[in-house]
């Protein structure tokens, strides 16, 4: 039978809030058994995020990459509570968390609050737009499947929309005209996907339009990919050249409209020229911005006040100014970048510190028990005193927890025609590779890294029918 959960009063209340890499990676390595578990997330799934993007184009349906939660709680030791809501507020001097219940089906209740003794906070960030005007109201994003699943039905209803009888060429050469705002891993991967799905699929099965089809991918800064060595950005750039991609770095998007993108260029004379971008579908990938729940817990800790880009917490990953809140992932602060890597690593960590921490209070409690004993003469004070003598041996061991220390495994990324990048770390220096191999390795390490055997077969399975049969381009 699977275990119940009922809150044991001798128990600390753990809650954790989100369902992402940083609180699954925690939830997987965590004794239950030690802490009445509750977790919280308007999203009842994990989501693989690095095979997202091949979902905006039907390579991989979405649910391949999607593992319940209720399925990941179910084989604990002890029962985890989840409830699926948003966590709307912290108030740390309560000790409560305010939540709410912001799906579509609403029962009579829909808010309420929970008491914590520890609170793991986990829930990403949201996308950056830095209040450009418009950005908003017309652009997709690429963080969730939702946002994957309304790119996938924009881009047919774009090339559908294009091939309608008596459009004006001007109009096709704008449905068609695909822009990609970013040139960080997102924005490159969607883009490399997207000129995939146009030269294996759209070309064969809409052929009359195919010419016009164009993806422009747009850049800040002098070079996409930055955080990748010198040498692989210039791969991906010529790659991406090869593959038709127009590339527009030091070009820094001003406003968006409904039907066009304005952007700010810097000439190689430093100055600067206005240009006016029209476009079909506009995909937005300039990075992360702090949650509206993170902005406001900063507020309420003094020590917090000049956190900007997340909560700041210390090599224990406690946040700054608080005894028993942590924070692990994209809304935390810890001097690495917001990556999976990083949060499932920072996860790790604190099962590990809070499985210690269980085993250390039972330990404590022990040894004062035996004292106790030992100061009443009562029993054997010989086997007592050897008891306690090697509790206390085992307790230095389990107190002294090494802090946090993020090892970088390597960074990859897809960029399309069947080629990845990858700076992976080998032996004790950098490995620097890009071409069909790099995809080979690419593609084995994503699927090592699916959540579940179920998860493998689900990707491997969509792999192999998109090559089989084409991608399905229904407009759902
Ligand atoms: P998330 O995984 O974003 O999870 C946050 C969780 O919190 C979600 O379950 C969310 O529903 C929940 N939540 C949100 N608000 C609330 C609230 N108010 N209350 C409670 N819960 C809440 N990184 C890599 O290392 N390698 C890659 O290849 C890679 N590819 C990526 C591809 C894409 C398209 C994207 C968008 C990101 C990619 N990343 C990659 C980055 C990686 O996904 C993030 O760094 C990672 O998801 C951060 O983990 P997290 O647990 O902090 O947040
Ligand atoms: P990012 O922050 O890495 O890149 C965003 C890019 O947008 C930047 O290069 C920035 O200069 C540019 N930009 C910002 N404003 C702009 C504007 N107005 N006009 C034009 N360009 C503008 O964002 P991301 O790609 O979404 O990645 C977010 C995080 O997730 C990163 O830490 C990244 O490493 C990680 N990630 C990793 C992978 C991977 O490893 N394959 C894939 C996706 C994301």
């Amino acid at each position: 039978p699977e275990p119940q959960f009922e809150a044991d009063p001798t128990k600390k209340t753990l809650v954790v809030l989100g369902t992402g890499w940083g609180s699954v990676a925690l939830l997987k390595k965590l004794d239950t058994e030690n802490y009445n578990v509750v977790v919280v997330s308007p999203r009842n799934y994990f989501l693989f995020t690095p095979l997202l993007p091949s979902c905006t184009t039907g390579t991989i349906e979405h649910r391949s990459i999607m593992e319940p939660v209720r399925t990941i709680l179910r084989h604990k030791k002890a029962a985890v509570k989840f409830y699926e809501a948003e966590a709307s507020s912290i108030d740390p001097e309560r000790k409560v968390i305010k939540i709410v219940d912001s799906s579509e089906v609403k029962g009579a209740t829909s808010e309420t609050e929970i008491p914590y003794d520890m609170l793991v906070i986990g829930v990403g960030a949201e996308n950056a737009t830095f209040g450009i005007p418009g950005v908003r109201e017309n652009s997709c994003f690429l963080k969730e499947i939702g946002d994957a699943q309304q790119i996938r039905k924009k881009i047919m209803d774009c090339v559908e929309t294009a091939a309608f009888k008596g459009q004006t060429v001007e109009e096709v050469d704008r449905l068609m005209h695909m822009v990609v705002v970013g040139g960080g891993p997102t924005g490159v991967e969607f883009a490399g996907e997207l000129q995939d799905f146009f030269e294996e699929d759209i070309k064969k099965l809409v052929p009359e339009i195919s010419p016009r089809f164009k993806v422009t991918l747009i850049e800040a800064l002098p070079n996409v990919l930055p955080s990748f060595s010198k040498q692989l950005i210039d791969y991906t750039e010529n790659t991406l050249r090869e593959e038709k991609i127009d590339i527009k770095t030091k070009t820094m998007v001003k406003r968006v409209t409904e039907t066009t993108v304005e952007a700010e260029v810097s000439r190689p004379d430093g100055g600067k020229e206005r240009m006016t971008i029209p476009y079909g579908l506009l995909v937005w990938a300039t990075g992360n911005a702090v949650r509206p729940i993170i902005k406001d817990l900063i507020l309420r800790i003094p020590a917090q006040k000049d956190s900007r880009r997340g909560l700041a917490v210390n090599e224990y990953l406690v946040v700054q100014g608080t005894r028993d809140i942590w924070a692990i992932g994209d809304c935390a602060v810890a001097g690495y970048a917001p990556t999976a890597q990083v949060a499932s690593q920072e996860g790790n960590f604190l099962a590990r510190l809070f499985n210690n921490m269980a085993k250390t209070e039972t330990h404590e409690a022990r040894i004062q028990e035996l004292s106790s004993k030992l100061n009443l003469q009562s029993g054997n004070s010989a086997e007592a005193a050897q008891e306690i003598e090697s509790l206390e041996r085992q307790l230095r061991r389990i107190k002294d927890i090494k802090p946090f220390r993020y090892s970088h495994q390597g960074s990859l990324a897809y960029i399309g025609s069947e080629k990845a990048v990858a700076d992976v770390s080998w032996w004790n220096g950098n490995l620097a590779t890009g071409g069909s191999m790099t995809y080979f390795f690419w593609r084995s390490a994503y699927l090592s890294m699916c959540f579940s055997t179920r998860n493998r077969v689900l990707v491997i399975l969509d792999w192999l029918k998109s090559k089989a049969f084409g991608r399905d381009v229904s407009r759902e």
